[in-house]
């Protein structure tokens, strides 16, 4: 089955309400379909936000990227498969979303012509999943009616942000704890603390009994170190996001043991290969993992419910609600989101249609 062309499409959607973080306000999805097409008729699709706070890509670059590595997979053999994401991976730098959404649409290809469903490609047997979902960062009483909210739809792990003055998320984690003692609650800082700071406010909260599910990438990115000075010092387990993006990244801070969760994504380390690569290097060392998303549609979310399938003894936590924040769903068929609820299908390949 060989490749003959490989087209792009916007996706957009609306959001039911703003997504705020400490790095970023989006009303909207806007993002990237990749549809590789063969001469067997079979289509294969993909999907990448551009998060360029995150990976540093945009839209446009997405678009001169894909301009850049097409002509190395048209007219490509896709029973040739290693050597395709080999291609992928090679073909440029950086630019981790666009990659991912070309290797998304090369799985969902090989699953359809195989005639499996993806995560059983993948050897993945589970088909039902609870996610969380994200509290955006706002002014208390807004975001305790989104946790009330969220609470009512059913979900009963919220991820809140925070990421603004260390008093200010003090008081909104004590007030939201003590709102929803039954709710399971998830911290995500996006980078926005110092290492002194979160070990002052962890501890603080720490004393008076409140250790969350964990606290999601307080510090920036690089800052393996103050990872690490955190995780010496604190209770709350601790998820590196942001730190990791690649397969090496998640080996450097692991020996260091600085973290005790990892956050994968399809759109920061490449691809859904890659994805598993991460998934087994944590598995080596005994550490489990969430698998995330960004703000992203059915298409990359779906593949990263295939993968939490294939690898459900590690990415024992979902942070899959990408499809679930937009207020309509601009794909047909795929992954089943129905609020934390989510249900793989027997559809071919990722099954979805745009
Ligand atoms: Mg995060």
């Amino acid at each position: 089955m060989k490749i003959t062309r490989i087209d792009t499409q916007l996706l957009k959607a609306p959001l039911k309400t703003p997504f705020k973080t400490a790095l970023r306000t989006v009303t909207h999805l806007e993002d990237l379909v990749v549809s590789i097409h063969t001469d067997s008729g079979l289509i294969g699709y993909g999907e990448g936000a551009a998060t360029a706070v995150i990976t540093g890509e945009t839209i446009t670059s997405m678009l001169g990227a894909i301009e850049h590595i097409k002509p190395m997979l048209i007219g490509q053999e896709l029973e040739a498969f290693n050597n395709l994401l080999k291609t992928v991976e090679q073909s440029i730098i950086h630019n981790s979303t666009i990659k991912s959404a070309l290797e998304i649409a090369l799985y969902d290809l090989r699953a359809q012509s195989l005639k499996l469903p993806l995560y059983k490609l993948l050897g993945g047997s589970q088909t039902t999943f609870n996610t969380d979902i994200t509290i955006s960062l706002n002014d208390i009483d807004t975001m305790l009616e989104d946790c009330q909210k969220a609470i009512n739809l059913g979900y009963d792990i919220l991820k809140i942000k925070v990421g603004e003055t260390i008093t200010k998320d003090y008081d909104r984690i004590k007030t939201i704890t003590e709102t929803f003692p039954e709710t399971t609650l998830r911290i995500d800082a996006n980078q926005a603390w110092s290492a002194k700071e979160s070990v002052t406010l962890l501890q603080k909260l720490e004393k008076q009994g409140i250790v969350t599910d964990f606290i999601e990438q307080p510090v920036l990115a690089h800052d393996f170190r103050g990872m690490k000075y955190i995780k010496e010092r604190t209770l709350t387990p601790l998820l590196a996001d942001e730190s990791v993006f690649s397969a090496k990244q998640a080996i450097e801070l692991l020996e260091m043991d600085a973290c005790d969760f990892i956050n994968i994504k399809l759109a920061k380390c490449g691809g859904i290969s890659h994805a598993l690569k991460i998934a087994d290097i944590a598995e080596l060392y005994n550490v489990k993992c969430m698998i995330g998303c960004m703000l992203e549609g059915p298409v990359s979310v779906g593949a990263a419910v295939h993968v939490a399938s294939a690898r459900a003894n590690t990415i024992t936590m979902l942070d899959l609600d990408g499809a679930n924040l937009l207020a309509t769903n601009p794909v047909n068929g795929g992954v089943n989101f129905n609020e934390s609820e989510i249900t793989l299908n027997s559809s071919y390949g990722l099954g979805v249609n745009i």
